[in-house]
């Protein structure tokens, strides 16, 4: 392949995302096709990040390994200034989302830096400095590379999936519903990784919630076979990347047909 093929085919990819983000309407797997020679892209994200000493991968970094292993996720692209961050809302249409994109702030939200349902450029330039200002009144001395720019998902039922490592039985994968109710009740499953198919089956329908996922008193049920089907990949993924530490989506919106997720975090191991 040439190399322009390669970037004409990337612009493709890239639009093929955004789209699908802005239309909303993502079909089961609702992944565009992958980029030529990009299997292992995650991989060398990964290596180079922890090469150059990290151990937080941005949100788009983050995303963007998950959605190379074909775990379908809302487009997330950088913006190092606040033109920058117009333009590129322009690109991936409005509503529009900012999140700072940091590589030493885990958790957003808390210092400020996450701007929902940015109607229109305005609104966007205004979030930027507001989220700037934030962010620096709370982390000082943090190192920004810019925002994430991504377009507002529409809404789904929230859930959370993710992995940690226990020192006994090593990567461990958790799954359960996010938004407050992860928080206060703790509704959540555990299975060892890999995951075999039934664990996949299992753990989803053994949380207190699950009437929730599957169509409780006349709601729409989610995509439960997405579900399933993500938490596996999600299993191979880690496994193939031993320099996971730690993963974190949450939330993952999940739909009667498909799913995505919204914000991914991945930490690396210290050696
Ligand atoms: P953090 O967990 O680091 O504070 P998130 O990216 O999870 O930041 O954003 C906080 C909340 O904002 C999410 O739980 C979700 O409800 C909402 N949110 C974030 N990104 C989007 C998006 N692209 N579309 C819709 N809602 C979003
Ligand atoms: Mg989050």
């Amino acid at each position: 392949m040439q190399a322009s093929d390669a970037r004409v085919d990337r612009t493709a990819h890239l639009k093929c995302r955004e789209s699908r983000d802005r239309d909303s309407i993502a079909p089961v797997n609702d992944v565009c096709d992958p980029e030529p020679g990009e299997s292992m892209a995650g991989n060398d994200t990964i290596a180079s990040v922890h090469d150059a000493g990290r151990r937080l991968l941005t949100e788009v970094e983050s995303k963007q390994v998950l959605a190379d292993a074909g775990i379908p996720t809302t487009s997330a692209i950088l913006a190092s200034s606040r033109e920058e961050a117009v333009k590129v809302s322009r690109d991936v249409g409005f509503p529009a989302v900012l999140k700072i994109a940091s590589t030493n702030i885990a958790h957003k939200s808390d210092v400020g830096g996450v701007r929902l349902n940015l109607a229109d450029e305005d609104e966007v330039s205004q979030a930027y400095d507001a989220m700037m200002d934030a962010v620096a009144a709370s982390s000082p001395g943090a190192e920004i590379q810019g925002v994430s720019v991504q377009a507002m998902a529409r809404p789904g039922i929230e859930l959370v999936m993710g992995m940690s490592k226990d020192p006994q039985f090593g990567p461990v994968l958790m799954f359960g519903l996010g938004g407050v109710l992860v928080e206060v009740l703790k509704d959540v499953a555990f299975r060892i990784a890999p995951l075999t198919t039934r664990d996949a089956a299992d753990m989803i329908r053994e949380i207190k919630g699950f009437p929730v996922l599957n169509g409780y008193r006349g709601q729409d049920a989610i995509d439960i076979a997405a579900v399933e089907e993500n938490l596996l990949k999600l299993s191979g993924f880690v496994d193939e990347r031993p320099l996971i530490k730690e993963l974190d989506l949450n939330p993952v919106f999940a739909y009667s047909e498909s799913l995505t997720v919204v914000d991914a975090r991945i930490v690396l191991e210290d050696a």
